[in-house]
């Protein structure tokens, strides 16, 4: 079987987990941390970053961050992975769900000032297979209504916007280092903090309510309980792996680029009977997070699946529109039509690191016979 995932390991992985261990401190914030976070605030300009155990635990300091309360509203687009709605949803916002595009599963900045009222504190946006969102109107929003942009950047790492990194760009962005993403530490993410006036905080939330980073940079000379937190922060041992994959990313990227290319010069043969391929605006780069095709119908994905299967090509799909979920079913939520369509029409297909050319070709060749036998 031609998996959908496997995770990539460059091979120093191990090496920096024995140096981690060895070091006598594997609990968190220590060497490998600051040596992750120093590499994304450098690389591409985040303002503060802290890892996390994942991009979830990074949303949900988010939430805590910007001070979310009961009673306030978060736009968030509905076709995304449950965090994105779920962390702001348990410190009390209501959550408005807004539409895709008609020409990709991103949010439809046009139609986010209609959802806009005096409750809203926020619109979280998220960079699907690493496409940005259209920033410049998202941020122009924000100005004008007083609102915290959030960038779920999970899918988004070192992919770009009118040449600004993704995730440098809103108040707060969240990465993932799930091992189903491009850089990966099993589980993992990352909150970075581009508006200075929340970095202060960020640190204590991120310390289950204390001033400890503080306090181990001198600047106090005790640490206590002073805010609200959990512990959100990765041990060294996650550290260690994530940091032997930054070494790589370079070549990471150039490699899942290549793989990118191959199926997107191989199935455009497709867009004549009418399937969709991903779509890069202008304004954004490619960093070759993800392959999906959108079928003209859900029978026919099921169809492909099956077909794939039997000759033993793991495709899925992913995101159920969360505005139809059993858990947040609202009465007066209004239809979304193009985030029902990537719900039932998307299919990703296998995309990994060590993706050998011979699969790659039998996958689309595969895939072109099973529209040429129409
Ligand atoms: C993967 C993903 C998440 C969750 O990441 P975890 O690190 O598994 O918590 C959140 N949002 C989006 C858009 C994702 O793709």
């Amino acid at each position: 079987m031609i998996p959908f995932n496997k995770p990539y390991l460059s091979g120093k992985e191990t090496i920096y987990i024995s140096q981690a261990v060895a070091s006598g401190k594997i609990s968190g914030n220590g060497d490998f941390t600051m040596k992750c976070q120093y590499f994304f605030e450098s690389k591409y300009h985040f303002k503060k970053c802290l890892l996390t155990t994942s991009c979830t635990d990074a949303l949900e300091m988010a939430a805590i961050l910007i001070s979310i309360s009961e009673g306030d509203e978060v736009i968030v687009p509905s076709y995304t992975f449950v965090s994105s709605a779920l962390a702001f949803v348990r410190e009390g916002a209501r959550i408005v769900f807004a539409d895709s595009e008609k020409n990709n599963p991103n949010i439809d900045v046009s139609k986010l000032e209609t959802l806009i009222t005096h409750k809203t504190k926020a619109i979280v946006v998220v960079h699907y297979a690493g496409v940005a969102c259209d920033m410049d109107a998202v941020m122009e929003l924000s100005r004008k209504h007083n609102l915290y942009i959030i960038e779920d950047a999970a899918q988004a790492i070192d992919s770009y916007y009118k040449n600004r990194p993704l995730g440098s760009i809103g108040h707060l962005s969240t990465f993932s280092f799930h091992e189903t993403k491009n850089i990966i530490s099993g589980e993992g993410g990352m909150l970075a903090i581009n508006d200075e006036r929340l970095i202060p905080r960020s640190e204590i939330i991120w310390e289950k309510g204390t001033n400890r980073a503080s306090f181990f940079r001198g600047e106090i000379n005790k640490y206590g309980w002073v805010d609200t937190g959990s512990s959100f922060l990765p041990s060294e041992v996650t550290a260690a792996f994530l940091y032997a994959q930054l070494e790589c990313l370079d070549a990471i990227q150039a490699k899942r680029k290549a793989i990118w290319n191959t199926y997107n010069k191989g199935l455009q043969l497709l867009k004549t009977k009418g399937v969709g391929l991903p779509f890069i605006p202008d304004y954004a780069t490619n960093n070759a997070h993800m392959f999906y095709l959108v079928l003209r119908s859900e029978e026919e994905r099921s169809v492909l699946i099956k077909y794939l299967k039997k000759v033993k090509v793991q495709a899925v799909f992913h995101y159920l529109s969360l505005h139809k979920s059993d858990y947040y079913l609202k009465k007066n939520q209004s239809e979304l039509p193009q985030s029902d369509l990537y719900t039932k029409h998307l299919l990703r297909l296998p995309f990994y690191y060590e993706l050998s050319k011979e699969d790659q070709e039998s996958i689309i060749v595969h895939i072109l016979n099973f529209f040429n036998n129409e």
